[in-house]
């Protein structure tokens, strides 16, 4: 079969995987997503990443999907003398403004405004709360802390303080300048981080102009509790369990997860779950059980995709982490349960033409055993519809437009074929026809005798059946 999974896998590209064969060994492994962080590396950087992606989907005539994931206004700690330090519980340890590269005494926190917000006895946490700090002493332009809790510190790690409210807009000018250049490049989707109202993601979205998707990373309370309108206004939605994680209560996460991923099929928004998913994989070939049961869940709960951050950016075993979320995604879903729990969850279909025939075609492929659902359509809007419904077989994409393939890697179930069948040609559903049953054929979704359905979104709309 072309396709085992429906959920895709988000993979984040940093040292551990950006070289051309190594893209190319994660694409083959199954990432669906590549995201690029904007918080580390240089322009040239990304862009190398980014034609190494193209020319990938190009050799085996496939659209990866690209994504661009802005810093927003998180703080950051400067770099290090040896790249990296280990801290130990009762160290002293000072944040200051001097920008040179810091040491086991001190680090660079180049945020001024910041150092004036704190105060004695306020709590730094570091690297997504790993460590954490117990400020001691405040000056002008450094604090002085307490180590709480210790261990390795590498450059640029976030820095949360939960306590303080910051005033600062959601897109920086680093980020302004970052999502000219990747929207110049040519990525797919945009991911803003720390959003905390509408008008935050309806800014993002007017500066983005439609030339890619725009993602909401849910990491600030504030946005949670007002998950609903902000949901509505993107056109996906990122679980950014590392920040968030950070500044609620962790007991809270999992019931928030649930219920973003449920608003978010609600509503028909594609849906990543993100960070620490095979975290101990950075150092180790071997997931702990509780990750694996950590991807499960999110399986279950019906998210579009499930993410990989250190483990394949800067991890020991990027391709492992890949092939171990692959299987157990697939796995998963072969689950009568799941399949069932996803049926019982499925949103029914609104009064629009769109779902009507995405459900039918649903239907039809149900009963009549079909192996793929073979969509013809140029509109994102309407493969956004068709997912939602959460059809148990792929949905085989076939669309005129580069942009529409290339974006609908996050869909779940949606494989995009990027060909335009009436080139130079009327419109004809018996072409059409003839068109699914080859596509179908050639990538592996259906062979001689199996029934498909062929889904028309390009002129009118139509459902039928075919056999091969
Ligand atoms: P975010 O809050 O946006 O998730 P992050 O610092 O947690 O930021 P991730 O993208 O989750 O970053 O990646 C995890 C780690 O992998 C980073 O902290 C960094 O050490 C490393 N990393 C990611 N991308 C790069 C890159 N392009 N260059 C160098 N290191 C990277
Ligand atoms: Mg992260
Ligand atoms: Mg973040």
């Amino acid at each position: 079969m072309g396709r085992y999974r429906c959920g895709k896998i988000v993979s984040t590209i940093g040292p551990a995987s950006s070289s051309h064969e190594k893209l190319e060994e994660l694409f083959l492994k199954g990432v669906d997503v590549f995201r690029l962080n904007f918080s580390h590396g240089v322009h040239d950087w990304h862009a190398q990443v980014y034609e190494a992606i193209r020319a990938i989907g190009k050799k085996y005539n496939r659209n990866p999907t690209v994504l661009a994931d802005l810093q927003g206004p998180k703080l950051r700690i400067g770099t290090f003398e040896n790249d990296k330090i280990i801290l130990d519980e009762g160290d002293t340890f000072r944040f200051d403004l001097d920008k040179t590269p810091g040491n086991t005494r001190r680090v660079n926190l180049p945020h001024p405004e910041i150092l004036e917000a704190l105060h004695i006895g306020t709590t730094l946490l570091l690297d997504d709360g790993k460590l954490r700090f117990e400020v001691t002493d405040c000056r002008k332009d450094y604090v002085d802390t307490k180590v709480l809790v210790g261990g390795p510190l590498s450059n640029r790690k976030g820095v949360n303080i939960p306590q303080v409210r910051l005033n600062i807009p959601v897109l920086t000018e680093k980020d302004l300048k970052d999502l000219q250049f990747a929207l110049d490049l040519g990525i797919d989707w945009i991911a803003c981080s720390f959003v905390q109202t509408v008008e935050d993601i309806e800014n993002a979205k007017r500066i983005v102009n439609g030339r890619a998707g725009v993602i909401t990373k849910l990491e600030k309370p504030l946005a949670v509790q007002a998950m609903e309108p902000i949901i509505e206004a993107s056109d996906a939605v990122m679980i950014a369990r590392g920040d968030l994680g950070v500044e609620m209560e962790q007991e809270e996460l999992p019931t928030i997860q649930r219920r973003i991923i449920n608003t978010c099929h609600r509503m028909g928004r594609p849906v990543i779950v993100a960070t620490q998913m095979l975290e101990s994989m950075v150092l180790s070939p071997n997931p702990t059980r509780a990750e694996i049961s950590d991807i499960a869940t999110a399986v279950y709960s019906g998210a579009d995709a499930t993410m990989l951050s250190a483990e394949s950016a800067s991890g020991q075993y990027p391709f492992e982490a890949v092939s171990i979320m692959s299987k157990t995604i697939a796995h998963v879903e072969a689950d009568p349960y799941c399949q069932s729990k996803l049926e019982e969850d499925t949103q029914l279909p609104q009064r629009t033409t769109i779902d009507a025939i995405s459900a039918a075609a649903k239907e039809a492929a149900e009963y009549s055993c079909a192996t793929a659902i073979v969509m013809f359509s140029d509109n994102f809007e309407s493969i956004v519809r068709c997912a939602r419904l959460r059809p148990q077989i792929p949905v085989v994409l076939v669309t005129s437009s580069i942009k529409v393939a290339n974006k609908s890697g996050l869909c779940y179930g949606v494989y995009a074929v990027h060909e335009n069948i009436f080139e130079n040609k009327e419109f004809d559903t018996s072409v059409m026809s003839k068109a699914a049953k080859d596509i179908a054929k050639e990538r592996k979704f259906a062979k001689v005798g199996d029934n498909i359905v062929v889904l028309n979104d390009l002129k009118g709309h139509s459902v039928e059946i075919c056999q091969l």
